[in-house]
Parts: structure tokens; sequence; C-alpha cells
């Protein structure tokens, strides 16, 4: 959700440049997947300065851990850095690259900041490795590949926003402002509303169901769970 394609747009996001994608000779399908989603340009990685920038990066790392959990990964498969240029970016080896302005700009609006981490942990882009042996597939191939890879990384991030009991309305909002041109990869805001919804819907019903027959359980995985953490 978080690279903007396409010129024109720069002066509209306030949060970072264009990303352009290098033309490499892929070898396999999962090397192609991971050089278009995860192979672009990264941020430039910048040193928390202030204490207000160190809470909320300590803040945003608790639900991380919640996050790599519900996408059924290792707390340790994701690392976050807080970076410049961008929104939120995740590379082929789970390192979220976090933009200062994004982040400081959203500071009290906690389900945009966690609903955004969840959009790239969503993409849980190890997982790519499993497919070296698969053959290159074509550009069209790959496009509608990643359109689905985009949809499921949504659909996460609704989810998840629902069973940490966060709202998801901010997140929309937020994709709405953000989206001004379609890019090959991506679908229409509209489109993607929708998707996040039905992942939040999903996570609603998930969530009611464990708070009926397993209190203890969703008293854990709770948003006020974690929330003496700092
Ligand atoms: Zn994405």
């Amino acid at each position: 959700m978080t690279r903007i394609g396409g010129t024109g747009i720069s002066g509209k996001n306030p949060y970072g440049p264009t990303w352009t994608t290098g033309a490499k000779q892929a070898e396999s399908l999962g090397q192609q997947v991971q050089d278009e989603l995860f192979g672009k340009k990264k941020p430039r990685e910048i040193d928390p300065d202030d204490a207000t920038v160190v809470a909320q990066l300590a803040r945003l790392r608790a639900w991380q851990k919640k996050l790599a959990r519900l996408a059924g990964d290792d707390e340790d498969d994701y690392t976050l850095v807080l970076a410049e240029g961008t929104i939120a970016m995740i590379d082929a080896r789970g390192k979220v690259y976090v933009g200062k302005r994004f982040l400081l700009a959203f500071a009290s609006v906690l389900d945009v900041q966690v609903g955004v981490l969840a959009h790239e942990i969503g993409h849980r882009p190890k997982r790519w490795a499993e497919y070296k042996s698969a053959a290159p597939r074509s550009k069209e191939e790959l496009e509608r590949l990643c359109r689905t890879e985009e949809t499921y990384a949504d659909y996460f991030a609704g989810r998840a926003l629902a069973e940490l009991g966060l709202q998801v309305e901010p997140l929309c909002r937020f994709l709405t402002d953000i989206a001004e041109l379609p890019h090959p990869e991506y679908f229409a805001a509209p489109l993607r509303v929708e998707v996040i919804k039905e992942g939040y819907a999903d996570g609603r019903r998930k969530h009611e169901l464990r708070k009926k027959m397993f209190p203890e359980l969703a008293r854990r995985v709770s948003a006020k769970a974690d929330l003496g953490r700092g």
C-alpha cells in the first residue's frame, strides 16, 4: 500500500518519492515476486532523534510482535526500523521501514499505524523463498500475482485490526486519501477498502467467537493486554 507509482503524485504525497524497479533477470517465480514486491530501492534508515520518536517506535514494535503471531510467523521474523521517504515498506527479509513523518503524523491514530504495519507484515515476504524452484512468469502473470499479493496483505490488515480490537475506518480513510493514481500492482482504493473491510468482518467473527469460547485467550490477544508494556 505504501509504494506510490507513477509520476505527478509526489507533490501530493508528503511521505516519499516514487519507486523504480530495475530490470533484472529473475531465475524463478519466487525471485521474481521478491524483486517485484520487496526488491525496491530501500528507504534511507535514520536514527530516532527524540523521545517521541523513540516511544512511538517502541509502541509499534510491541504491535509488530502481535501481528507476526497473527500472521503465523515468529516474532523474530520481523524487525522495525525508522526511515525517511516512505510510509512503510517491507523487504524480502522481513525488515519493515517505517517513515518518520508518517509515524509522527499518526502518533495519535494507532489504528492507522498498526493497519499500515499489518499490511506490510501481511506480505510475509520470507515465504516466497518457497517458490525458488517455480519457473518465472510473464510480466502480465507477475502483475496479476502481485495484485493478488496486495489483496492478501490488505485482507490480513483488516483481519488483524479486528482481532486486535482496533478500528478499521481510520485505515480505510487513510488509504483513500493517499490513493491518487492507480498503479498496475494495486487495485483502486475503493476495492482495497472493500477487501480490508471483508478481512475486518472475518476478524470480528473470530474475535467474538474467541471471546465467547475462550475468554482468557481473547483477553491475552486483545489490545488491552499490551497497553501496559508501552
Ligand atoms: Zn503492499
